[in-house]
């Protein structure tokens, strides 16, 4: 699969994807934060078994992105504010997480009027 054209950050608390098929997603980081692919997060399994539990208690800045660092050519790593970096996304799963959460034009509305009231 090939990676983005561009990813960018409009606001601290979204993400923007342009694909070269030219769609365009946003997505809110927290839900990129839910969906962290790494074996902490998503609880692992050994033989069909489950060993782990993905941990779900809010922790500060866990939604915020610090950086977001090349993998090869394959995809991402997501160093999270709250010091979590375990997270690589590939191209397709950062592809399905757009898809699942893309934000319409009221979204997006309704998200920046909740930013303006907490200020
Ligand atoms: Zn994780």
């Amino acid at each position: 699969m090939n990676p983005p054209i561009t990813i960018e950050r409009p606001k601290p608390y979204l993400l923007k994807i342009i694909w070269q098929d030219k769609s365009e997603y946003i997505i809110q980081l927290e839900k990129m934060r839910e969906e962290c692919p790494c074996a902490a997060c998503q609880g692992e399994e050994i033989m069909g078994q489950r060993i782990s539990f993905g941990i779900k208690t809010f922790l500060p800045g866990m939604n915020e992105l610090e950086a977001l660092i090349p993998v090869g050519n394959y995809g991402i790593q997501a160093n999270w504010k709250d010091g979590h970096h375990t997270g690589i996304y590939t191209w397709e799963k950062l592809r399905q997480l757009s898809e699942k959460y893309t934000l319409s034009f009221s979204d997006l509305e309704q998200l920046s009027q909740m930013e303006d009231n907490k200020q």
